[in-house]
């Protein structure tokens, strides 16, 4: 039991998938995804990470960045919201880029995200689309971004791919896109996470480490919080087909921004659920995997995202827990051989 999950096994050939071919929470044989009944496991066997500074567990930052100009949608319901609050200022920002520069979008905001982690002593991962084609509409370029990129990286925050729609199971489509990063940032990329969290077992993950990925960070549901495989630590992926190790590390994701404002929970409900899965993977010296887009953070309309963003940074710096990019927690769980 302990093992088919951990493995993901019923994955294999299943047919239980979405239109974007993912496999479906409400099928998974195991529903108490809250408990991390893998980690569990491994802790009440001896099993006992340590962290940078003796701190207790750790929280792993990441940021999908699907949208670096607001699409109309987005435009009309910020100005309806600024609107709606008499917010000139912000309504502003919100429309004005699209007039005079396109450096001044409000989604082009990753120095106001590194200004805020810095205030709780945190840092975090970027992984940015780096691909021609989308299932909806054009994104960005990424050569546009060019210096974002590197200021990002020179103030120790990272950089990693955000895999296009059509990458997880094409090995020639990742390589492509991970080519075309690390041209504009100058620099090899180690981190990984698929679009639309869309994921194949165990095909993603070997193609992840044949394009040279160190570690991913697309294992969670994108219709659930919790823990899709029970574990709340990094581990190495076991492929059943080759009975053996795949050599990548998986940072299980476990709560994204979308999916917890998108089950129509009121605020208090979505922190309840939050404060139990930080709660929980504390409690087992784990690493908690959070997505939150660039797009929650300038954007009237989701407000509410960004000051979940916040409460969430506040109390995991009152547990003293390790807030830090995937890949720092590569490097230190490649370090300690864990
Ligand atoms: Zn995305």
């Amino acid at each position: 039991m302990v093992w088919d999950l951990y493995t993901r096994k019923e994955e294999y050939h299943s047919q239980h998938l979405d239109q974007h071919d993912r496999f479906i929470s409400a099928h998974g044989a195991y529903q108490d995804i809250l408990d991390p009944a893998v980690s569990r496991y491994l802790i009440h066997n001896g099993f006992r990470p340590d962290y940078p500074e003796d701190k207790p567990f750790a929280v792993c930052l990441t940021h999908d960045v699907d949208e670096v100009y607001p699409p109309y949608r987005h435009i009309l319901l910020s100005s309806i919201t600024c609107l709606k609050k008499l917010d000139f200022n912000r309504l502003r920002r919100q429309v004005s880029w699209k007039l005079h520069e396109k450096e001044k979008s409000p989604y082009r905001n990753f120095r106001e995200i590194m200004d805020l982690e810095k205030k709780y002593g945190a840092c975090s991962s970027f992984y940015f689309l780096a691909t021609h084609s989308d299932i909806r509409r054009f994104r960005y370029n990424i050569e546009d971004l060019e210096d974002e990129l590197v200021q990002i990286h020179e103030r120790g925050w990272e950089v990693g791919l955000h895999g296009g729609y059509y990458a997880f199971n094409d090995l020639e489509e990742i390589l492509r896109e991970k080519k075309r990063l690390e041209q504009v940032l100058d620099k090899k990329v180690i981190g990984y996470r698929n679009h639309y969290l869309r994921f194949q077992v165990p095909g993603s993950w070997e193609n992840l480490t044949r394009a040279g990925f160190l570690y991913d960070t697309t294992l969670g549901y994108h219709d659930r919080a919790g823990f899709r495989n029970g574990m709340c630590h990094p581990f190495h992926p076991y492929n059943l087909n080759t009975e053996g190790e795949v050599n990548i590390l998986e940072i299980p994701l476990s709560i994204m921004d979308v999916t917890l404002f998108d089950l129509g929970k009121s605020s208090e409900e979505v922190w309840n659920l939050v404060k139990r899965l930080i709660d929980t993977v504390a409690s087992y010296r784990g690493v908690i995997c959070l997505n939150w887009h660039n797009d929650s953070f300038n954007c009237p309309f989701k407000n509410t995202r960004k000051i979940m963003y916040e409460k969430i940074l506040e109390y995991c710096y009152s547990k003293n827990a390790w807030m830090t990019s995937g890949e720092n927690i590569y490097s230190w769980w490649k370090k300690n051989e864990y």
